[in-house]
């Protein structure tokens, strides 16, 4: 594995001279066998049965009925989200009471989506973390469960959904039922030292309204998230040039939360592809190479498609670390139209269940559950991850402070053009390394790791003089 880098003897040979320990690949499997036996767990069929209820609302516009009637007829998004309420109850009965679910309500005032003050409620369940030092930081998963046709301010037509975002939903539904079920390995009620939340939005279509209320709502009181994964259309469309062998995952490069002054550090020391949301895309590259969760992430390095938006960026525009996951091709037939046929041409339009590839979304639910169980089972990232500047030197010296729940360190690098981690150098012990490889010349990152092996989020050093 390491001759072809060995014959072209770049940082990774120099780094030999110095440390005992040769580094490593970075695309070297690291696979624990506990996440891999539980996101087997995850079912095409489950999915397909969320997605296909989630259907019979008829809509989830967010402007739709939500009054007592309509949600005993079981129509409209005020009877969508009291289904959604009691599947993660449900859930949490079958482990023993080991969610908490709640709700975040509030009534979003008229815009231009808006016509009149509208009720906004996101529901969503908590999976505590074990270790009560560790339980502050939290992972993630969202999907918008709201829905729309081909007129945003339609809220009574059909507007199935079942893609856009019933396919996210169903993700964020399945984690909950699948990793909510791990076996306790610590003590009651969770085996992840870390909390992971699973969410669901509504009004994402109305204008990302109900994560931006959540969001806030997290920057607010003073949450620690981590990570923020979103799925939004990966209902995998069955389309002839659709690739189910890949998912995008989409990431800001500048992060929307930086200051002028941020920026301009940001540009003066090279740092543009290394937004926190970018280290947790290849994060994700990682947890695709170590689980066969059926489905490769295609690390896309654009904030989103073009002049189109998401949930991600409500935690992004709060300062947190988001991605997007969004199928490869999207039929664009299929989303945001009445259904309908047109018998000039044949074209169906709508977003029904039977254009949905309900492996693809259990594949897409397999990798995000590998991520979450990835960044819960790790120590917290190392904080105050410096690179010695005091002397101009072509050696490179990185201290940092210990993380919680840490047995070792890595540093990883990687060259100023890869787009993803090439090297690893294990540090066994401390909170220093020095390598034989130019700061000026590669990036590098330090991640903790524990003693079972899981790896924290690499954190980009800050020179120091
Ligand atoms: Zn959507």
């Amino acid at each position: 594995m390491l001759a072809p880098a060995l014959a072209v003897c770049s940082p990774l040979c120099l780094a030999q001279e110095l440390t005992q320990e040769p580094p490593r690949l970075a695309a070297d499997r690291h696979t624990d066998v506990h996440i891999a036996e539980a996101i087997k767990q995850v079912s095409a069929d489950y999915i397909r049965q969320t997605i296909e209820k989630l259907v019979t609302f008829q809509t989830r516009s967010t402007i739709s009925a939500q009054d007592e009637e309509s949600i005993k007829a079981g129509k409209g998004i005020g009877a969508a989200r009291e289904w959604i309420q009691a599947e993660f109850e449900r859930y949490s009965k079958d482990c023993g009471g080991c969610l908490e679910v709640k709700t975040d309500t509030y009534t979003e005032q008229p815009s231009e989506r808006i016509p009149k003050p509208t009720e906004i409620t996101n529901v969503y369940a908590v999976l505590r973390g074990s270790d009560a030092q560790q339980a502050k930081r939290i992972v993630l998963v969202t999907g918008h469960y709201d829905s729309r046709n081909s007129d945003i301010l339609n809220g009574i037509d059909p507007a199935p959904g079942a893609n856009d975002d019933g396919s996210g939903t169903a993700v964020s539904l399945e984690c909950a039922r699948v990793l909510s079920k791990v076996p306790s390995k610590v003590k009651f009620p969770a085996k992840f030292p870390a909390t992971i939340i699973f969410l669901t939005v509504a009004g994402e279509e109305q204008g990302l309204n109900g994560s931006k209320h959540f969001a806030q709502m997290a920057k607010q009181q003073g949450w620690k998230i981590e990570a923020v994964l979103n799925n939004d259309i990966v209902g995998g469309d069955r389309s002839p040039q659709q690739d189910a062998s890949v998912v995008r995952v989409f990431s800001e490069g500048l992060p929307a939360a930086a200051s002028e002054a941020e920026i301009r550090r940001i540009r003066s020391l090279g740092g543009e592809s290394d937004s926190p949301s970018r280290e947790l895309a290849r994060y994700i590259a990682d947890v695709g190479r170590s689980y066969d969760a059926g489905v490769k992430p295609l690390l896309i390095f654009h904030l989103d498609r073009f002049l189109r938006g998401g949930d991600h960026y409500s935690f992004n525009q709060q300062g947190f670390a988001a991605v997007r996951f969004t199928e490869f091709r999207e039929d664009f037939n299929h989303q945001h139209q009445n259904v309908r046929k047109d018998d000039a041409n044949g074209v169906e339009y709508g977003d029904l269940p039977k254009f949905v590839d309900f492996d693809y979304v259990a594949h897409v639910a397999r990798l995000n559950a590998a991520t979450l169980a990835s960044v819960a089972s790790a120590p917290a990232p190392p904080t105050s991850v410096k690179m010695q500047m005091k002397n101009l030197e072509n050696d490179t010296t990185l201290t940092w402070e210990p993380s919680a729940g840490a047995a070792a360190y890595e540093v990883v690098w990687r060259s100023t053009n890869a787009a993803d981690w090439e090297y690893v150098q294990m540090v066994s012990s401390g909170t220093r390394a020095t390598l034989k490889v130019s700061k000026d010349n590669v990036i590098f990152g330090v991640r903790a790791v524990d003693a079972a092996g899981h790896r924290s989020l690499p954190v980009v050093p800050e020179p120091e003089r």
